[in-house]
Order: C-alpha cells, then structure tokens, then sequence
C-alpha cells in the first residue's frame, strides 16, 4: 500500500477554470502547466483542460512532453527559445515562443525555415525580469513584422511584478505603461497572471494567463482560495504509522529540537520532506486527522512527521488518513507556517508520493 498519495480533483480543477471565464468573460485563457502543471501532472491536467484555449510552459521539454503525451493544443514557451537549434524544434512541433531578447530576434531572423513560426513579443514593465525595454518596443516589433520566419500576428505581452498586493499602486503603473507601448498596434495583448486576473480586471485584455489558480489556490495575499470561489484540486495525504506516548520533557527527532513540559501522545506520520513536505515548518503547522486539526512538533525528517496528539488517542490509530493540505487544510496556510509559499510547496511534491486522479 502506497502510504504518500496526491488526489488530484479533477472536478475541481474544471470548476476553478469555469471561475476564471466568468471573472473574464472576454479574455481567452491560456492555462500556465510549467513544472509539472504546478506540482499536478502535466499530461493529465493539459488532458482535462480542452476548454482553455492554450497552454503556456517555461522550456521546450515541458513543451516536447505534451506532445508525446498527445496534446495537440497550441503550447507558448513561456521563456521562448534558448538558441538557434531550437528553432526548428519549434517549428516542427508547432511552438510558440516568446521573445524577450536581441539574442533570440538575431536567431530567428537568420534561421533558414520553411514556414514561418507564431511570436509573443514580451516588454518589460517593470517587473525587470525577462523582457525588451519599452524603449526598444517598436523596434523589436517592426524586425518581427519584416522577417518571413515569423507570422505575421505578433502577440504583445508583459508580466507583473506585484499584483498578489491589491494596494500596491505598481500594477497600476505597469498596467498603464504596457497600454501606452501597445496603443497603436492591432495586435492581441496578454498581462495579467492569476493575481491579476483576481485583484485587476483592468488587464485582462485578450488573454489571460492563469496558473495557481487554475489549481484552486489563491494568489493574493493573506486569502485562500474559498475567497474567490475556487476549489483546492490538490489533496496530499499519508497515513498514521505509529503512536507514542511521550513523557514530560523528552526532546523529539532530530537535534530533539521540541520537547512538551507535560505527557503526550505523539502520532507518527509518513511524510517528510523527501515526499516534498518542507523541511522548514514550525511547530504547530497544521495537518488533519479524522477531521480534527493537530500541529506538528519537531523537526521534519526525510520520512516522516511527529504530530502531537495530546489526549486524543482514543480516536486516533494506525492507519488513519493525515491530510497534509488539500480541500480542508489550505495549502495557503501550511505555506505561510513554512514561510514559503504556495507555489513552492505544490511543484516540490516529489516522485515518491503516488498520483491519483478522482
Ligand atoms: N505568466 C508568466 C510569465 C509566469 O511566469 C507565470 C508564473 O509564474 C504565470 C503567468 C502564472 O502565474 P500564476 O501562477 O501566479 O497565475
């Protein structure tokens, strides 16, 4: 029996994408699956999001995957292209990329291609990451316009910085700044990431570029994904190997880093951070066990996880399931007792916990 699974609702991941349409009814949505669809299984979650218009990952094996798995939907290399050899790997596959820099133009200007292939042109608006300066705009999209390698709808793109913070007057600026760069260009636009799309109805434009909460977990700060009506599509869970009775002021796991000043009971669990849990919890990050709510206490080893049960022992036994995060424990609330965040915890799921698709 597989003690670390990953129930994967597939039920809710279509409701979190039927959210998103009503949030931005006008925008086509182009469903961000890079590293391993945030953590849920690439192939699977592309296989059971047909309604999204597109996909978008960061590199070309993520791309190349989805097409061995039979996904034949439009994919956007989120990172575009590394160098010139991978251009025909993209025409071949029938990528698109996009470019951020004078490096990758050069390229695709000189390849010898007998068709052309579909361009995002990315700006930079501040965010200072990947990205052409607004100054150099026009130029990177007039050489995109005159090369024949290139189709000749050029898509226009940027990505914010701080959209997860509703009061931070940035996304207003990169906002504003990306539609005075784009105002005379008949072309499709794309800004806003999950946090736009929830916190800035102004940048929904024609595209929209969802990802974390596709996977029904909420971008902004200090909310869960209730808040904005989506559903957790992850449930990680192990099971109880073990109960101990603890005495008063006896250090637990390694480097006996938490000790209780009375009598306890601690419930042993199979996670630890070689399944992905992170290492770094507190004492006292939360996990559920036959619907209660109990904290961890010391460190977090590779395997496993000590839970302090006090005197719940009647209820609790071997066996029993421990939900890590999921539909009843938001994965908000165990990132922010690990001070990380979300996203972290979901793509660091490892290959020894077992997939299972409800
Ligand atoms: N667009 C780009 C360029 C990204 O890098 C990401 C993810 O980091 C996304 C969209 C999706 O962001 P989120 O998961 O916050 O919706």
């Amino acid at each position: 029996m597989k003690l670390a699974a990953a129930e994967i609702d597939l039920s809710a991941l279509a409701h979190n994408l039927c959210c998103i349409k009503q949030i931005a009814p006008n925008a086509k949505v182009m469903a961000v699956l890079k590293a391993n669809a945030y953590g849920h299984g690439l192939v699977t979650i592309a296989q059971h999001l047909q309604k999204a218009d597109a996909f978008a990952v960061a590199r070309i094996d993520e791309a190349l995957a989805l097409r061995a798995g039979g996904i034949t939907n439009p994919i956007v290399l989120l990172e575009g292209f590394f160098n010139a050899s991978d251009i025909p790997i993209l025409l071949a596959n029938n990528f698109q990329a996009v470019i951020h820099n004078e490096e990758q133009l050069y390229a695709l200007e000189q390849a010898k291609l007998d068709a052309p292939i579909a361009t995002w042109l990315k700006v930079d608006t501040g965010m200072h990451r990947l990205g052409v300066e607004p100054q150099q705009l026009n130029a990177f999209y007039h050489r995109l316009k005159n090369s024949n390698n290139v189709k000749q709808q050029i898509n226009l793109m940027t990505h914010f910085s701080c959209a997860d913070d509703t009061k931070n007057t940035k996304t207003t600026e990169q906002i504003a700044t990306f539609a005075r760069l784009v105002d005379n260009k008949q072309e499709q636009v794309c800004l806003a990431n999950s946090a736009g799309i929830i916190g800035w109805p102004k940048s929904h434009g024609d595209w929209i570029r969802p990802g974390l909460m596709l996977y029904g977990v909420s971008p902004m700060q200090h909310q869960i994904a209730h808040n904005h009506g989506l559903r957790p599509v992850m449930k990680l869970i192990t099971r109880v190997i073990a109960i101990r009775r603890l005495p008063a002021n006896k250090p637990v796991g390694y480097g006996g880093r938490w000790q209780s000043n009375k009598e306890t009971i601690l419930a042993v669990v199979a996670m630890g951070y070689g399944d992905g849990y992170p290492r770094h919890a507190k004492n006292g990050t939360p996990v559920i066990i036959k619907g209660q709510r109990f904290g961890i206490v010391g460190s977090v080893s590779m395997d496993m996880i000590t839970v302090d049960i006090g005197d719940n022992q009647a209820n609790i036994h071997i066996g029993d399931e421990v939900e890590m995060w999921g539909p009843n424990l938001p994965v908000e609330e165990v990132a922010s007792h690990a001070d990380t965040i979300p996203y972290e915890l979901l793509c660091n799921v490892t290959p020894r916990v077992s997939y299972e698709y409800l």
